[in-house]
């Protein structure tokens, strides 16, 4: 793919303020993705004297676009207009690919994740953490079903992973420049953030927070969009789901060798009245169902290979206006 090379530096001194690159991904939010933009901008005016914002339209049909050109200019904004609805990870990661700053940080549009926790952020980056992540401390709002589901998925996950995906880490985080260079080299197709985040490494800390109720509107990511997304992490990063058909292979393989034993001692002791057409019918039911289940989890595991050799673009931009210019000199 072809993203501009960045003319930024790793900065080893960490005293001073940084250059702050802030990635907003936006699916629908016009509602309030302008007062949004106007209050990050001046919690990050606080925070140093050189930073942009760079907000990703990821397909939005509603008024998303012109909401953030009416304060575009005020507010120091890049407006990246992806061609069609990429989804978030891939939104994520044009926003990535196009930060200049020492530092990014990753904030969603709706006001859920808050804006108070960037002063603290940032002193943890001073004191020299390369990656600060929010994790959710309170996740009792939530439905049963979707906490069950995530513990199931963390479970899972720990298990069989080589690499430590932290519990209820989201996206929102930030990012040393060193680390946001070590996922743009990261070359799969398959952005399963939170897992590719853990993978690159780094002096890490965790920010515990609560999120906050989202502005308007209601979250893309319902039971089925969770169930997708925690597919693509299991199939990115463990291959447990392989193993443990081999493994129930194995067992039946055995059992039906044991089974065989019985059956030859039995016609040779008590001789042969063929009774057994119910376990037959039982056992072929039972054993097709374990293929085919087993075919398919063979086919997930293909089908992301496919998507890989494809080799497409993660995203595809349709507009790219940089209001911030002024106020964010392109000489870094
Ligand atoms: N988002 C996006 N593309 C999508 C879905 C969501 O860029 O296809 C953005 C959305 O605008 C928001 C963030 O990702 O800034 C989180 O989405 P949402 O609030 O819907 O999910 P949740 O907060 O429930 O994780
Ligand atoms: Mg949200």
């Amino acid at each position: 793919m072809t993203t501009p090379p960045l003319k930024s530096e790793i900065k080893t001194d960490r005293s001073t303020p940084p250059n702050i690159s802030c990635v907003v991904p936006a699916f629908n939010e016009g509602k309030h993705i302008a007062s949004f933009l106007t209050d990050l901008h001046a919690t990050l005016a606080r925070l140093s004297d050189r930073y942009e914002i760079i907000v990703v339209n990821d397909g939005s049909s509603d008024n998303t676009e012109e909401m953030v050109a009416t304060v575009s200019t005020n507010c120091a904004v890049r407006y990246l207009g992806l061609s069609r609805n990429f989804g978030k990870e891939a939104a994520l990661s044009a926003g990535i690919d196009h930060a200049k700053g020492e530092v990014v940080i990753l904030l969603d549009g709706d006001y859920q994740h808050p804006l108070e926790l960037l002063p603290e952020m940032l002193n943890l980056w001073k004191s020299g953490y390369d990656m600060v992540y929010g994790v959710i401390a309170d996740r009792r709002h939530e439905s049963l079903l979707k906490r069950w589901g995530t513990g199931l998925f963390y479970n899972l996950m720990e298990r069989d992973s080589v690499i430590d995906i932290p519990r209820n880490a989201g996206d929102f985080r930030l990012m040393d420049r060193k680390v946001v260079d070590a996922l743009r080299q990261l070359p799969e197709r398959n952005r399963f953030m939170k897992g590719l985040y853990a993978w690159v490494g780094y002096k890490s800390v965790a920010l515990p927070f609560v999120p906050l109720e989202r502005a308007s509107g209601e979250s893309s990511f319902r039971l089925r969009g969770l169930g997708k997304l925690a597919l693509a992490g299991i199939t990115a990063f463990t291959t447990l789901p392989l193993r443990i058909w081999s493994g129930i292979g194995a067992l039946i393989s055995i059992a039906s060798i044991l089974y065989a034993l019985y059956v030859m001692l039995e016609t040779l002791i008590f001789g042969n009245p063929t009774p057994g057409w119910a376990t037959l019918t039982v056992g072929l039911m039972f054993f097709s169902g374990v293929q085919l289940f087993s075919i398919g989890i063979l086919g997930e595991y293909l089908g992301r290979v496919y998507e890989e050799v494809k080799m497409r673009p993660l995203y595809l931009i349709a507009q790219d206006l940089d209001h911030g210019k002024t106020s964010y000199p392109d000489t870094l």
